[in-house]
């Protein structure tokens, strides 16, 4: 077979740039490129291309704009919503940053790390443990994903309540621009109000304003101490009112909060009997406390024990488990982290990624489920999530006796029946994964006119001939 790489020029110029293993062109090649986690997603690609470097990306992105090829940047592929996978034209190309994965400086006077974007998250934390801190990003992907899309996507994870979003700890953009020009600062400064904060405009856009190549990161000290428990729990309200308290209790030193329903835990100690999922003695929900803090101090095990004890309201209390060292602590992590895996091997589910105001997320639910109920008879919602940052992964898993078909027939108006009730309630339909293509007719739906304008002019004035990522994220007009 005739490789297209050689008789093809624009081929041939990308694989001049990027060298001869840097453009696969071959399907088997290709089929790692071409993965999506949940198999929602398919699409052809022209050519995978793998630079080595941010000239090499600012090379190929510029012959891209001088000869109207499409562009779709990838990171990890573990994005849910199908934004790093290309259309089934088979004419775009698909850039996947993995071999741009090196540590370029740690400043630990700063306290910040300079890497380039193909960097794994897992690479990363441990780069950062070596030099005795902690980058405290945590996503149940981390062995997979790369900081480009973490920031590509904004990614939040467990430890949003204490240390924010990505966008928090980003102190600093290398971005491929649509033209192929580079935009740099990668200065790190703490304080720089010198114009527009020109990075916000990447992380979280998806790759469809430019191509993140190098980032400066924050760290932050390592704890000297954790302390971890589960909290059986008689309702969502109850679990508001302990968050609030210790919230207040402890402020920063409160690092996670997640919300699980006790059916997410079953489908936990059903697929995976070798976790140890405590005993919820029937309450319906639990939640997972974590605690660090930077100094040796008082026990913090015991100081959230005395809280728990003191906490008013909470019948589930005493039910509590703590985890008493590091090998627990990572046993009641992976219980909560195998949800998900737990609720694909239970069948198929339709999904929905929601933040509301705290104060709105009982009421919201109390809401939602009869209706649910109604609409889907014997629906299994899978609920599960960020509590403490007003997100949770409200999904369905189908009826025990369902049929799969009949329930993913339905999933337009179920989602919509969510998502609608979500916004009633103040609340976003895409908390933490972005919009990809999945949810832009979402982005239709609920965005208002004038945020989707600003939106729009936005993408023209970065991409005006519409080469990065198109059909991603802006719905169509
Ligand atoms: P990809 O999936 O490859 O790409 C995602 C998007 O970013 C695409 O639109 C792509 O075009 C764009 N992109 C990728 N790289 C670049 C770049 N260098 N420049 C510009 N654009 C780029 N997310 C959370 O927020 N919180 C969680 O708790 C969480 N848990 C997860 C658990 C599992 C098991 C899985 C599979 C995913 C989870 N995610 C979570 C999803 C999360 O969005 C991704 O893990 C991650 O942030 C995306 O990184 P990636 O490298 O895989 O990007
Ligand atoms: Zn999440």
């Amino acid at each position: 077979m005739v490789d297209p790489a050689r008789s093809d020029p624009d081929l041939a110029f990308f694989r001049q740039v990027c060298g001869p293993r840097g453009v696969v062109t071959d399907p088997a090649g290709q089929s790692d490129y071409l993965r999506e986690p949940r198999g929602r997603f398919a699409g052809a690609a022209r050519a995978v291309v793998l630079p080595g470097s941010t000239a090499e990306v600012a090379a190929v992105v510029q012959y891209a704009h001088e000869h109207g090829i499409a562009i779709v940047p990838q990171g990890g592929q573990t994005g849910l919503c199908g934004g790093a996978m290309p259309d089934d034209t088979g004419r775009q190309i698909v850039l996947n940053l993995k071999r741009m994965r090196r540590i370029l400086a740690l400043d630990p006077a700063e306290g910040t790390v300079t890497v380039q974007a193909g960097c794994r998250l897992s690479e990363l934390q441990q780069a950062a443990a070596a030099h005795g801190w902690l980058f405290p990003l945590s996503l149940a992907s981390s062995g997979d994903c790369q900081i480009g899309g973490n920031l590509a996507t904004n990614a939040g994870g467990h430890n949003v309540l204490r240390y924010g979003n990505v966008r928090e700890l980003c102190r600093g953009l290398e971005v491929v621009l649509a033209d192929g020009r580079v935009w740099s600062d990668l200065k790190g400064l703490a304080k720089d109000n010198s114009g527009y904060d020109l990075k916000q405009l990447f992380i979280g856009a998806e790759g469809t304003l430019g191509i993140i190549t190098a980032a400066v990161l924050r760290l932050v000290p390592r704890p000297a101490q954790q302390a971890l428990t589960l909290v059986p729990l008689p309702d969502v309200a109850t679990a508001l009112q302990l968050f609030a308290y210790l919230n207040a209790s402890f402020g920063e030193a409160l690092t996670a909060f997640e919300l699980m329903s006790a059916f997410s835990l079953d489908l936990v100690a059903h697929h995976f009997p070798d976790l140890p999922v405590p005993r919820t003695n029937d309450s319906p929900w639990c939640v997972l406390i974590e605690l660090s803090r930077t100094s040796a101090g008082t026990d913090l095990a015991s100081d959230l024990a005395s809280a728990l004890d003191a906490s008013a309201g909470a019948d589930g209390l005493r039910n509590a488990v703590t985890a008493v060292d590091r090998r627990q602590m990572d046993r009641l992590w992976a219980v909560r982290n195998a949800i998900p895996d737990a609720q694909r091997r239970e069948g198929p589910s339709i999904k929905h990624d929601i933040s509301l105001p705290r104060g709105r997320m009982a009421p919201f639910i109390a809401e939602v489920l009869p209706l649910l109920q109604a609409r889907c008879p014997g629906v299994r919602p899978c609920i599960f999530g960020h509590l403490g940052d007003g997100n949770l992964h409200f999904n369905l898993s189908v009826p025990r006796a369902g049929d799969a078909a009949a329930f993913l027939a339905q999933r337009a108006g179920l989602e919509r029946l969510v998502h609608d009730r979500v916004v009633a309630h103040g609340g976003s339909f895409a908390a933490e994964h972005g919009v990809g293509q999945l949810k832009r007719n979402e982005m239709a739906r609920y965005k208002d006119a004038v945020t989707l304008d600003l939106m729009r002019r936005i993408k023209r004035a970065l991409d005006p001939q519409g080469i990065l990522n198109p059909g991603k994220v802006l719905p169509e007009r």
